[in-house]
């Protein structure tokens, strides 16, 4: 029998988790143990900037919102001011369309779903849907990397699962695209054209990987090989891999290690909590 519940809710994060390690995917999002880690100056620095990411996004939505944020901004430090300048100036260019900000939508895989948390999305009068993905990170990771990544693989199979909703009409994975703006490289946006067969290889590939997690034994989920990962997790003590937290600067944002570790973004904040039994 499956270790996963029905109407667990898959989500890049928790896909992210597993894939660096088994162990922690099940206890952050199965067994749900909170367990206090000893929090270091690298693991303060890591909130810290977590924090600046986050307060970033929350300037972006109330901007787009219509409200006044000249006085956060004001208030605001020296690297996050220097962020809104650049989006401000040198932001992407918004086509016309029904704006959604931090909108989520779920979208049926396998016997379980699926969950993205979306910035914004704009729903184009043509029927073409633009994603954008705003990033505060301090790299700039390859293009290759960035299409095969969690969040750009879940955000775009869900879109064209689900993104009818938005649209208001039934919509194709060709009339998708998927926008990453960087706030430290303005300049070098990613553009991700979606397309049908891309569509068919992620679902594809996103079943597998909902099915191997979902062939773990009671037993299963072993720990990872990798300390890099043990070394900014909060089980590490739990773990007996208690050692000194990691320099999250070291951590390059192509290596294995898991987004969340690295994304700066709201999604995270909300976790993967069962759903509700009425
Ligand atoms: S401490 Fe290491 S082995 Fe344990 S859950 Fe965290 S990442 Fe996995």
């Amino acid at each position: 029998m499956s270790t996963l519940q029905a109407g667990f809710r898959f989500s890049r994060f928790n896909l992210e988790d597993y894939t660096v390690c088994p162990s922690q995917f099940r206890l952050r999002h199965l067994d749900q143990v909170i367990w206090p880690a000893l929090r270091t100056a690298r693991t303060a620095e890591y909130d810290e900037r977590m924090a600046r990411g986050r307060f970033f996004h929350t300037l972006i939505q109330q901007h787009t919102l219509g409200l006044d944020v000249t006085e956060l901004v004001g208030g605001a430090d020296e690297q996050i001011q220097g962020w809104w300048q650049a989006f401000i100036s040198q932001g992407p260019a918004i086509p016309a369309g029904r704006v959604f900000t931090e909108i989520e939508l779920t979208a049926p895989l396998l016997r379980w779903s699926i969950v993205a948390r979306f910035d914004r999305v704009i729903a184009q009068p043509d029927g073409r849907i633009l994603i954008i993905d705003w990033k505060a990170e301090d790299r700039l990771p390859k293009r290759a990397w960035v299409e095969h990544n969690f969040q750009t693989r879940v955000y775009l199979y869900v879109m064209a699962e689900a993104g009818h909703q938005l649209a208001g009409r039934p919509i194709t994975p060709d009339s998708i695209e998927m926008l990453y703006w960087w706030a430290n490289y303005p300049q070098q946006s990613i553009h991700l054209p979606y397309n049908q067969a891309w569509h068919s290889a992620n679902r594809s590939n996103l079943e597998a990987s909902v099915a191997q997690i979902a062939a773990e034994p009671e037993d299963g989920f072993p720990l990872t090989d990798d300390l890099r990962v043990c070394a900014l997790c909060e089980y590490r003590s739990l773990h007996g891999r208690d050692i000194s937290a990691a320099d999250p600067a070291q951590i390059s944002a192509e290596s294995n290690l898991s987004m969340e570790t690295l994304e700066l973004d709201m999604e995270g904040m909300l976790g993967n909590l069962p759903d509700l039994e009425l």
